[in-house]
């Protein structure tokens, strides 16, 4: 990761500059940086011997010689994502300007354990990238799960909803498969990312909800995820919702959440009062059907996520407030939390806060894959010390 020392006419802070897109020609690259066109030509021509831009014919002429044209060699290697979820899975390729080269989602059954899912998610992924045009190595994996992850170990930690996997080392896992870097991340997290990168002028400061089967929110701030000191930042699914609520949670009290308002808490109660509901996807189709009890399940549930997150958006302030996951799709849940923010929430905070519901969809978490793993690959103190240039990075994240 980015130690902040990285000299500006180093290759690797070059090379941020043409992947930003805000340079895209030696002498943009000299007048940005304010180093010498000879050095400029220097750092690009050793970003080109080496892979990472590549020639991009010639550019507008300003008056005088037409600028050759450089950019990022997209083609040069894949990245892949996997967005687990307790019984489904997005799995995606992405080239390494991060455009989507091939997705597909399938059930999954997280609680056969992290051996059988990891093994299937290598070979699904193996078999998509036999079936892409022509051939690019794989440069990194991204693996998204519904549960706390200590992130700089690649640890599951205590997930309520993937038994089997508490203290389950992903990274170590996948490593005996693949021996590019892994990423693991929770899955609101990865969304949180997916959703701040492909959505325009979403301002810095982002929350998003991922409100499916269980609770989860993801935080980003300043541009960049915000995991907290051991990697549980965003986790709202354990507040309790106060009321008289006695429903026991997954964490052993009573009255979270995630117990009252997640979708598996809506199916459970749902089957209690005789209606033919197993999962999430039920819930829904139910409130397709405007059936009435399940949309004033759905509106109780919207009014009790609303509330939770009035308090996280009145004391954290964010641009942009997205609300992802399955129960995001039905309407009585979406109007009912909202309806609540703007009760519960000071003016300050709401006047020119955007409320939305994902557009991204299944694929958020795996664009937020595959955007993590692109910025570690492409870290500037990770470029230069590919290029034997300046200080070692401390650790290299692998
Ligand atoms: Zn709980």
């Amino acid at each position: 990761m980015s130690t902040g020392l990285v000299s500006p006419d180093s290759p690797g802070a070059v090379l941020q500059l043409v992947r930003s897109a805000h340079s895209s020609s030696r002498s943009e690259i000299a007048r940005l940086t304010g180093i010498s066109a000879s050095t400029a030509a220097l750092r690009v021509q050793a970003l080109l011997d080496s892979g990472y831009l590549e020639e991009a014919g010639d550019g507008e002429s300003q008056g005088g010689r037409r600028p050759r044209r450089i950019r990022l060699r997209t083609g040069g290697g894949v990245v892949a994502a996997a967005d687990l979820g307790a019984s489904h899975a997005a799995l995606a390729l992405f080239d390494l300007g991060g455009e989507l080269l091939a997705d597909r989602s399938a059930s999954i059954r997280v609680q056969d354990g992290p051996e059988s899912v990891l093994g299937w998610v290598h070979a699904q992924l193996q078999e998509m990238l036999d079936g892409l045009d022509g051939s690019a190595p794989l440069h990194g994996l991204t693996v998204g799960v519904p549960g706390p992850v200590d992130a700089q170990a690649g640890r599951v930690v205590t997930p309520a909803r993937m038994p089997g996997w508490n203290g389950v080392d992903v990274r170590a896992l996948l490593g005996r498969l693949t021996d590019v870097p892994v990423l693991v991340e929770n899955d609101a997290n990865l969304m949180a990312v997916g959703e701040h990168a492909a959505i325009p002028d979403p301002g810095g400061h982002l929350l998003f909800l991922k409100a499916g089967s269980g609770i989860g929110c993801g935080v980003v701030i300043d541009g960049h995820l915000h995991r907290g000191a051991r990697g549980a930042a965003g986790d709202i699914s354990h507040v309790s919702v106060g009321g008289t609520s006695e429903v026991p949670c997954s964490c052993g009290r009573i009255g979270c959440l995630d117990a009252v308002a997640s979708g598996a808490a809506l199916a459970r109660d749902l089957a209690a009062a005789g209606l033919p509901v197993r999962d999430t996807a039920d819930v829904l189709a139910l409130a397709a059907d405007a059936e009435p009890v399940s949309a004033r399940m759905l509106r109780t549930a919207g009014r009790a996520t609303g509330e939770v997150l009035a308090s996280v958006v009145n004391f954290f302030n964010p641009d942009t407030l997205v609300l992802g996951g399955r129960l995001s799709q039905a309407e009585p849940y979406v109007s009912s939390l909202r309806a609540v923010l703007y009760e519960r929430c000071l003016p300050l905070a709401t006047d020119d806060l955007r409320v939305a519901v994902t557009t991204t969809g299944r694929l958020a978490g795996v664009i937020g894959g595959a955007h993590l793993m692109l910025e570690h690959l492409f870290d500037p103190t990770r470029v230069n010390s590919a290029l034997g240039v300046g200080p070692q990075p401390l650790a290299v994240a692998h």
